[in-house]
């Protein structure tokens, strides 16, 4: 037997196949660790103010990082086939830099499972870090399998992300819980925006529609919600802070209205 390692017939075709084969696209080549301002405290209490993200490879100078339920080679090949994370890795770094968003570094996060069992909301997240040196976009979803949105889906988290990275909001741990009514305020401002850009997003009056619902689950008396979407209208397109629109929700009586419903966190955001 020869040294290990070393293979004696190292010039057949068949050998070289087989290490091609065994090129792993799931190994970790990095532990990224972002550092965050708000932190998330967990049911028993636990303060997490961090976050590891092992990266498994890296792709059009995108860090990227698979989470998946059971992974194996043959599942991300299907899953996140290379040349649609290529394309996603260009078009999240063409995105950001539209948006002028500049980290030193840009991370992808994809998750392949169902977003009920996941710990995140429904598409994704767009965490900074407290320095704003790494922007990390999660799909919560499978994007290259819904062809149909995850541009969209990009852009949005983006937006989350730019307003993060240019400090109108904290960098929260990716974890912590946004109020709903806090989010639907917000969003009225990034659609805005991003309908400004020419860029894709929900119209208006999809967002006023879902602010409605909202607004009546929690049991806003129906003038107090008529003047809260006049707010969302007022708040159409324009650069919000969390500071802006938390003062916005106590005047409008969100918050007291949200406190009586269920007790959540309110500085992350989706
Ligand atoms: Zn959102």
């Amino acid at each position: 037997m020869g040294v290990p390692g070393h293979c004696q017939s190292w010039g057949q075709g068949t050998d070289r196949a087989i290490i091609v084969t065994v090129e792993s696209r799931l190994k970790t080549i990095e532990k990224l660790r972002l550092d965050y301002e708000v932190p998330f405290v967990s049911d028993r209490g636990k303060v997490l103010d961090h976050t590891i993200v092992r990266i498994n490879e890296r792709r059009k100078g995108v860090a990227i990082s698979y989470a998946l339920l059971d992974p194996t080679e043959q599942d991300l090949e299907t899953l996140f086939p290379r040349e649609g994370m290529d394309a996603l890795a260009d078009m999240t770094r063409t995105v950001l830099a539209d948006l002028g968003v500049t980290p030193q570094k840009v991370a992808l996060q994809m998750w392949d499972y169902s977003v009920t069992r996941g710990p995140y909301s429904l598409e994704g997240r767009a965490p900074v870090n407290r320095q704003r040196d790494t922007v990390l976009i999660i799909f919560a979803k499978s994007p290259l399998a819904y062809k149909f949105n995850y541009e969209m889906v990009l852009w949005h988290q983006c937006m989350h992300a730019k307003d993060r990275w240019e400090r109108r909001f904290p960098a929260a741990h990716p974890q912590v819980q946004t109020s709903e009514w806090l989010d639907a305020l917000w969003h009225f401002s990034i659609d805005g925006r991003l309908e400004a850009r020419n860029r894709p997003h929900y119209s208006r009056e999809e967002r006023l529609e879902e602010a409605l619902a909202l607004f009546r689950r929690m049991g806003l008396p129906a003038d107090a919600a008529d003047r809260a979407l006049v707010t969302c209208r007022g708040l159409w397109g324009r650069e919000v802070t969390l500071d802006s629109l938390m003062e916005a929700g106590r005047s409008l009586g969100l918050q007291a209205a949200d406190r009586g419903a269920a007790p959540k966190r309110s500085a992350g955001g989706a």
